[in-house]
């Protein structure tokens, strides 16, 4: 079983990742923590892409795409992957399918989480003020929002036309959140 969980920056994406990590034993597959990790590690991916991180842009394609196929071969036997912002661009999309084609696999389900704007400004803003994250920065949030909008937005067709997207009321209290995340996640299962 493979999931996407999909939503703008500030929709609980991380949080719901965790419980299906904690609940199920999936393994995540989060771009950003990936990246974050690279920086932290100081390693030469990390310095190249900390400006764009902190502009809020995206990095490149290839970039994600390679660290995702890099994971996809350390967790081989993994009962399911969770992919948490990625992919972000109809191209990551694509090489995703390719690359868990060329695995036997597929993409079963994307939980699209369902958040309103003001909410986002004030999740991110509450974040940044704990956890200091640079690109929670009231300038950089307003290019991912814009990002999210003009890359990542144009997935919803792409994955409707899959007949694998599902909406989840991402303003819902975090458990009312985390329960409909699994029953989607026990539909699909169902399904396959
Ligand atoms: P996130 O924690 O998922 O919000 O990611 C933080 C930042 O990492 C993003 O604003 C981008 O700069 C970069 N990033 C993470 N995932 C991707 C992706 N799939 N494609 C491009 N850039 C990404």
């Amino acid at each position: 079983m493979n999931l996407i969980l999909f939503g703008p920056p500030g929709a609980g994406k991380g949080t719901q990742a965790k419980r299906l990590v904690d609940g199920r034993g999936f393994v995540q597959l989060s771009t950003g923590d990936m990246l974050r990790a690279a920086r932290a590690s100081g390693s030469e991916l990390g310095t190249r892409v900390a400006a764009i991180m902190d502009a809020g842009s995206l990095v490149s394609d290839a970039i994600v795409i390679e660290l995702i196929e890099d994971a996809l071969d350390r967790n081989k036997g993994a009962p399911g992957f969770i992919f948490d912002g990625f992919p972000r661009t109809v191209a990551q999309a694509e090489a995703l399918d390719a690359l868990l084609a060329a695995r036997g696999a597929g993409i079963d389900l994307v939980l699209r989480l369902e958040v309103d704007e003001t909410a986002l400004i004030a999740r991110i803003t509450k974040r940044f003020e704990e956890q200091g994250r640079a690109d929670d920065n009231p300038e950089s949030f307003k290019v991912r929002l814009k990002a999210y909008s003009d890359q990542t937005a144009p997935l919803v067709p792409y994955y409707q036309g899959q007949g694998k997207m599902v909406g989840i009321d991402g303003m819902a209290a975090m458990d009312a959140v985390a329960a409909a995340v699994a029953g989607a996640v026990d539909g699909a299962a169902r399904k396959r």
